[in-house]
């Protein structure tokens, strides 16, 4: 996938008080034209800052995203935030089906389909999560629930205009352990035909990012693989030396 440009995005998850902001001006100030030629970068920061978030990266290269969504526009849904609220919000993109909702909140494949719907209908970008638990790693399951994940979680009507998917392995994510190159190579080619099959043309240009403890110390070996078209990145995009560290690789 050498013609796709590559997108490094953050997950800030629920970490970011206001003053984080100078985390952002200092990423915007390190990602020059050159870089941005090279990759794109977004930063999904707590609801509460988007905001605040988007008007400062406003005019910069720095693209804003969200963390979740309800699958309504609007409604009796008490602590809930739509879509249309975040594309408000000056948001660009939303994440749907990370394993953190699926595991906290119980978000079926079902449910994670339907957010990234109300994404589309606002215009933004459904950055769409799937990944295997430790258990179905080790049992050898690891394709086939990729596949079922796939299946199941992304509309009809996908195009790599409106989706990026993300494979973040459950056991890799905020502990440390990476997958070797070899088994994000074996996911992301089967991602790859899975995609392309249902999608044809749009799922072969998909973005597909891997997921879970990227640093900069490992960013190039994960960026290298084939069919690694980016990274999304929890802890170490909390900081702007570490996110562009991991932009570095490009
Ligand atoms: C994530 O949860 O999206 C993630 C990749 O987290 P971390 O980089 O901290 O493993």
């Amino acid at each position: 996938s050498a013609a796709i440009k590559p997108l490094v995005a953050g997950n800030w998850k629920m970490n970011g008080l206001k003053a984080a902001a100078s985390e952002l001006e200092a990423l915007i100030g390190g990602y020059d034209a050159d870089l941005a030629s090279k990759v794109d970068s977004m930063i999904c920061p707590p609801a509460t800052l988007v905001s605040q978030f988007a008007q400062t990266a406003g005019g910069s290269a720095v693209a804003i995203g969200a963390q979740d969504c309800h699958v309504n526009g609007s409604g009796a849904h008490t602590g809930d935030l739509s879509a249309e609220m975040f594309a408000d919000a000056g948001a660009s993109a939303i994440i749907v089906g990370h394993s953190e909702r699926r595991a906290d909140h119980g978000e079926s494949n079902k449910v994670v389909k339907a957010k990234a719907e109300a994404v589309w209908a606002q215009d933004l970008v459904a950055i769409i999560c799937v990944g295997e638990t430790e258990g179905e790693r080790k049992s050898g399951e690891t394709l086939d629930v990729i596949k079922a994940q796939l299946a199941g979680s992304i509309p009809s009507g996908a195009t790599a205009a409106n989706s990026v998917i993300a494979y973040e392995p459950v056991w890799a994510i905020g502990t440390g352990l990476t997958p070797t190159a070899d088994d994000v190579a074996e996911v992301h080619a089967c991602m790859r035909e899975e995609l392309s099959k249902a999608f044809g043309d749009e799922g072969s240009s998909m973005r597909l990012l891997y997921g879970g403890s990227v640093k900069p110390g490992n960013a190039s070996e994960l960026m290298g693989v084939a069919n690694v078209d980016g990274a999304l990145v929890g802890g170490a995009s909390l900081k702007a030396a570490d996110f562009l560290g991991i932009m570095a690789a490009y």
